[in-house]
């Protein structure tokens, strides 16, 4: 599609908060061609890059990030960049600054967050590939709520060098793309180590100490005890015996702390936010409100320009790191994630990998949940897992409920992207 033609087909979705105008296509290489759409948190040299926030309305990326190098190097072309929630912070896109991204399934309900721009884009073949980023599923989610397919690499893949920072230790940038073969060969071109990334790892430092063996676990009590929707119960009864029939082995597994991964994601991400969102200080970056002086001029930036929800996690990121309650959230919610780490790692000794649907339920309503965070929050209950212990994580689309998408989650071992790509392409047929 010519740009255009992506304005005149977004009119109704709003998936891109700019759709270039003259799209450059770079070297030849894997991507040759192919049209890539970016989260609006990743910087690419010379456009606009906003968060989807009003204090970066205006703000000129000044490099590329290591991620956009390898697009180019790739011969991908880079045709606009999609709305999110603003920081990365939600699970339906309805938290962005200027515009709902819409579930282009249903234009009533959402297309998920934080990456809900870049899914929808996918979906309605906009963009054919696109990059999202992900603390705690903001890729797979709105894959699952657009029926695509969505890849959280292993933390360390991808670097992180231009990624807009939510939770440092969580984040990573991933693909969304159509079908699973696509997905792989844009992981392909974005990964590797990076000098411009200290925590990027190496093909070598995760060993192959278990061979693939067709067998999935399931945690089926963490499943069933979650407030889950009768038709993603089915939709998972039913991706279990496609499975089956695809010569998998099926195994019942009981990770017991897995029942702790919202309040550790929450309490990890939110601190780690308040901390990286400092630097937005209305001097360095972006807008500046005039205040009487420079701690009022900070108070007036931060307090007009921050959208609720950034704000809201600001102050109680702030609250689990002060002292007096460090110990006792911060600190807690460290030794929470090293268990759960402990706990999967060993898991995946006995099985490839781990089955659960992506979602509690499929795409909510616009505005459902917008006044209720606790409950948004509790959307993210299957995917946070993966960004709490660094493991990857592939979303695949699984058939639909009411014509809304579902997605089944597959979770592997670390540095194990490779039995995903097995698995999914099994699965899906592509
Ligand atoms: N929904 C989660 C949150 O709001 C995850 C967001 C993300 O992965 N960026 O924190």
């Amino acid at each position: 599609m010519i740009p255009d033609e992506i304005r005149v087909k977004d009119k109704d979705i709003h998936a891109f908060l700019e759709v270039f105008n003259n799209p450059k296509s770079y070297g030849n290489g894997l991507l040759s061609g192919k049209t890539v759409a970016i989260k609006d948190n990743i910087l690419f040299d010379g456009h606009k890059v906003s968060a989807a926030s009003k204090i970066l309305e205006n703000f000129f990326a000044t490099y590329d990030a290591t991620v956009v190098k390898k697009l180019k190097e790739a011969g991908a072309v880079i045709i606009g960049r999609t709305n999110m929630d603003e920081f990365a912070m939600g699970s339906s896109t309805e938290n962005s600054a200027f515009d709902v991204t819409k579930n282009p399934y249903n234009l009533k309900h959402v297309a998920g967050g934080s990456s809900g721009g870049s899914a929808a884009a996918v979906a309605v073949g906009m963009a054919d590939i696109a990059l999202g980023s992900d603390t705690g599923g903001s890729i797979r989610q709105p894959a699952a709520f657009c029926g695509v397919v969505g890849l959280k690499p292993t933390y360390g893949r991808v670097s992180r060098y231009g990624l807009m920072a939510y939770g440092s230790s969580l984040d990573q940038i991933g693909p969304l793309a159509k079908t699973v073969t696509e997905a792989e060969i844009l992981y392909k071109v974005i990964k590797g180590q990076d000098k411009m990334d200290s925590t990027t790892i190496s093909d070598e430092t995760y060993p192959v100490v278990k061979k693939f063996s067709k067998t999935i676990g399931v945690p089926r009590s963490f499943v069933e005890s979650e407030g889950v929707s009768s038709e993603v119960k089915q939709n998972l009864i039913e991706s279990v015996e496609k499975f089956k029939s695809l010569g998998y082995k099926i195994v019942d597994v009981n990770p017991p702390n897995l029942k702790y991964v919202l309040p550790t994601y929450y309490i990890l991400a939110l601190a780690e936010a308040s901390s990286n969102l400092a630097r937005f200080d209305g001097i360095k970056y972006g807008l500046h409100v005039e205040g009487k002086d420079g701690i009022d001029d900070y108070f007036k930036t931060r307090g007009a320009s921050f959208g609720k929800e950034v704000r809201r996690r600001i102050i109680l990121g702030t609250y689990v790191l002060s002292s007096g309650y460090y110990d006792e959230y911060y600190g807690q919610a460290n030794e929470a994630r090293r268990m759960i780490t402990r706990e999967l790692r060993e898991l995946f000794r006995e099985v490839d990998l781990m089955l659960t649907p992506t979602t509690p339920s499929p795409a909510w309503k616009i505005g459902e949940k917008s006044n209720n965070p606790l409950e948004m929050y509790l959307e993210d209950i299957f995917t946070v897992h993966a960004n709490i212990s660094g493991c990857p994580a592939i979303s695949l689309p699984s058939g639909f409920s009411d014509k809304l998408p579902l997605g089944i989650e597959l979770t592997a071992d670390l540095g194990r992207e490779d039995n995903l790509f097995v698995a999914g392409k099994e699965f899906f047929g592509e």
